[in-house]
């Protein structure tokens, strides 16, 4: 492999810039998703794996100082249930030039941190949300909080931290029939509804490619309820493909990372809550800034280790190849 540059932006091989990183603050979350992680959780990172908040806000400045970052989403785990969040937040809100600064949350809490978030610096949040059925909710995450999960969405919405989307993801015999009605729910209430198609990142392995939910069956399941028309503004390098509900201006989007891969426009790093870089979701291979940035490693250094990490990005995820591997860490782990 040829070496990578020196110095600017995260470029890799293919010419790929990544402007958009991801944050995971934590390896935790309050839900149990029977697709993420089995009942009794999993083993979590220990204290002194995990990045500290000045450690944080210290590599996402070398990120967007050094290395032309421009977006920072927070995620985990459960972004929310990380003490220092408002903390960081706006740490980094102070950065310039300043990111745009965004949260995917399963929402539970919003309701009382929307404000404050906000205030701190916060832009957007994204919600995950995959059934409007308490039963089936309560069902699905092993927890009764869909009432929660309303609130911290009505509470996004009035704090400002608009646009307001929501995630979702179909599973075969658990929700498959549910999309028109999430989609009529998000309409209602002017959110932003994207469905994600399910892929190979839960903890237990029981991901099956001949049972998931695809893009196609989602689209059909909402065609047969709604107008759908092709979005004609640009996609540049978001994952979301979208359209026109019943002629606009309210749009739906499907991210069909399975069955109908972008990796060719992505835009993403990732670092993890015990700060390894990963080039993509479904790296197998991490690298390690935090012991670097322990052992005194001054920015110019965390760059140029950044720097190598995505030169060394692969060209797809391979999801589809008979080679593919699924990443050890699991998605909650990794940072959805
Ligand atoms: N706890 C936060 C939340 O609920 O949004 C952030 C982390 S969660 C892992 C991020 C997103 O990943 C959620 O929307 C969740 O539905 C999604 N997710 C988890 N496992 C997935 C999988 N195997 N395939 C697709 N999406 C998945």
């Amino acid at each position: 492999m040829t070496a990578a540059p020196t110095d600017g932006v995260l470029v890799d091989r293919y010419g790929r810039v990544a402007r958009d990183l991801r944050v995971s603050l934590t390896d935790k979350c309050n839900l149990r998703c029977t697709y993420c992680m089995p009942a009794e959780g999993l083993p979590w990172l220990a204290g002194p794996q995990l990045l500290g908040d000045d450690e944080i806000v210290r590599l996402v400045r070398v990120a967007v100082e050094r290395l032309g970052v421009t977006e920072v989403r927070f995620t985990g785990g459960e972004p929310l249930i990380r003490p220092g969040l408002v903390g960081i937040v706006a740490a980094v809100a102070a950065l310039a030039p300043r990111p745009r600064i965004s949260l995917t949350t399963n929402g539970l809490g919003l309701d009382r941190l929307a404000r404050v978030l906000r205030d701190a610096g916060l832009d957007r949040v994204n919600v995950s949300l995959d059934t409007v059925d308490r039963d089936r909710f309560a069902t699905l995450t092993r927890r009764d909080r869909l009432a929660d999960v309303l609130a911290g969405l009505a509470g996004a919405a009035s704090a400002g931290l608009t646009p307001v989307k929501i995630n979702s993801v179909l599973m075969r015999g658990v929700n498959e029939d549910e999309a028109p009605t999430l989609l009529r729910f998000a309409l209602d209430h002017g959110y932003q509804l994207r469905f994600i198609e399910q892929m190979p990142l839960d903890a237990q392995h029981g991901w099956d490619r001949g049972t998931m939910v695809t893009a196609d069956e989602i689209l059909a399941a909402l065609g047969a309820r709604f107008t759908l028309t092709p979005d004609p503004a640009r996609r540049g390098a978001a994952p979301a493909e979208t359209w026109l509900v019943d002629g606009g201006p309210a749009t739906v989007g499907v991210i069909a990372s399975v069955t109908r891969p972008f990796c060719g426009d992505c835009d993403r790093t990732r670092l993890t809550a015990d700060g390894q870089v990963r080039a993509c979701l479904f790296a197998t291979e991490e690298s390690d800034l935090r012991g670097a940035l322990r052992a005194g490693a001054d920015d110019a250094e965390l760059a140029r280790r950044w720097r190598t990490a995505m030169w060394g990005k692969r060209a797809g995820h391979g999801i589809d190849d008979p080679t593919f591997l699924q990443p050890t860490r699991p998605m909650s782990a990794i940072g959805g």
